[in-house]
């Protein structure tokens, strides 16, 4: 198994979801074209990890550390792309993962990146929004050697948002002494961002789900959908699933869980939490318990939250017809084999939550040529990326009976190896 290989930075004890990546890479290398074996190597590898130390001074005038990190997993398509995660159980090992992911994703929607993620292990909930500012400026800053338009773009993930990326990409113009608006993506509108970025990954979580619904002959209109995680990815499928006639029957975030035979009002569900930072006393439903959550009947379950939520404890009492995995990571192998066991059919994170970087490609080639596109554009165009994404996956896995994510990593490995064979070794 592939823990021989693993670099001396992580070890077998706290390898978390690098492992999940490597057994997945195991699980494709085998059927991937003999002539891309000598390179398979090179994904069980991140090409650099940067751990960084991130002082900032506190607004009680103490100096608090925080362990930051970059990670570019496969540069061989382009610069590297990935999210910024601000989360107080953010390891080196989770970054790893995520940026592998990142490589194939990009892949299985052909745009032109590599993969790259990073991450500082912080509460975001623990700072003011001052402390949070100088956060994400030194930690830019750290990582300054990593980042650049041409060079590795990052973008929101768990806890950074728009504020956020325009504090990196005013840090980092700063640093350059020029305005770089293409280092990051997921930017404020009067920053050079996108139009439809912020809903793009709920977006493309519904035209797979949708997709994979007329495959089965399973009507949206009714349809029960229970989603864990209520923030950019969450809310925006539940909104995207409730404007196609189906009902959220329960959503899970880190406050509470929430549930209503009748279908939720998420637009009230959405205020509320705004505005309570609770999800506990929303009107219009009754708090069941997390575990509750995982046995809810329904037709999708999408869970858009952490890694691993999915595992070989809960995945007996899953209720769907379809997982569609809006977060990265949130199911285990071992749980995966259940579900399959289970006639339950996944749709991998590598291709669901893909809309989030088709749609950040599409703000970095604004940016780089100054002309924007309406919104419409751009959710047509990422429909037809999505649903053409979808369906060669579909049809790969149905020739060679392969489950979606096989079929997608099959998709995605190839196309990266295939650039890492072409580019060949330096010097
Ligand atoms: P977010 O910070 O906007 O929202 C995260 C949500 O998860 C919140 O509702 C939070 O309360 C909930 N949550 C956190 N811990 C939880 C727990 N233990 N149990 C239940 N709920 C919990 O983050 P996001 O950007 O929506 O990202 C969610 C997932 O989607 C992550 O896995 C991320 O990597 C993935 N993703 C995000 C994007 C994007 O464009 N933002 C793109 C692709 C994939």
């Amino acid at each position: 198994m592939s823990l021989a290989v693993l670099p001396s930075y992580i070890s077998r004890e706290n390898i978390g979801p690098w492992h999940i990546f490597l057994q997945q890479v195991e699980k494709v290398a085998p059927l991937l074209d003999k002539s891309l074996w000598p390179w398979v190597e090179t994904l069980r590898r991140p090409k650099r990890a940067l751990i960084v130390d991130v002082p900032i001074r506190l607004d009680n005038g103490e100096i608090a550390h925080f362990e930051g990190y970059r990670v570019h997993h496969n540069t061989s398509r382009g610069p590297g792309k990935g999210g910024v995660r601000f989360h107080q159980d953010v390891t080196l090992s989770e970054v790893m993962a995520l940026a592998g992911w990142m490589s194939i994703k990009n892949a299985v929607v052909n745009v032109p990146f590599g993969g790259a993620k990073g991450g500082i292990r912080v509460d975001p909930r623990q700072l003011s929004q001052p402390e949070l500012e100088r956060l994400t400026r030194r930690y830019t800053s750290e990582i300054d050697m990593m980042i650049g338009p041409d060079k590795d773009i990052p973008a929101p993930d768990m806890n950074t948002n728009a504020q956020v990326m325009a504090w990196m990409m005013d840090t980092y113009s700063m640093n350059q002494g020029r305005t770089s608006t293409g280092v990051v993506t997921g930017k404020p509108l009067s920053l050079g961002g996108s139009l439809g970025r912020p809903d793009a990954t709920g977006r493309g979580v519904f035209v797979t789900a949708r997709e994979a619904a007329k495959k089965i002959d399973l009507p949206l209109i009714g349809a029960r959908v229970c989603i864990q995680g209520f923030g950019n990815v969450g809310e925006a499928s539940a909104r995207m699933f409730a404007a196609a006639g189906a009902r959220i029957v329960a959503v899970q975030d880190v406050s509470a869980t929430v549930f209503n035979a009748a279908g939720l009002d998420i637009a009230s569900l959405k205020r509320y939490l705004s505005e309570q930072r609770t999800l506990i006393g929303a009107p219009d439903c009754e708090v069941i318990t997390e575990d509750a959550f995982w046995a809810v009947p329904c037709e999708f379950l999408v869970p858009a939250a952490l890694e691993s939520q999915i595992n070989q404890f809960n995945a007996g009492k899953i209720n769907a017809r379809v997982v569609v995995e809006g977060a990265n990571g949130p199911t285990t192998p071992e749980a995966e084999d259940i579900l399959a066991e289970r006639n339950i059919l996944v749709i991998p994170d590598v291709l669901a939550n893909a809309g989030g970087v088709t749609v950040s490609y599409f703000e970095w080639v604004q940016d780089f040529s100054s002309f924007f596109w309406s919104e419409d554009e751009i959710n047509v165009r990422l429909e037809r990326i999505m649903s053409e994404a979808f369906e060669a996956i579909w049809q790969l896995a149905a020739e060679r009976q392969l489950s979606l994510r096989t079929a997608a990593f099959v998709v995605g490995c190839s196309r990266v190896l295939q650039a890492r064979a072409m580019r060949g070794l330096y010097p």
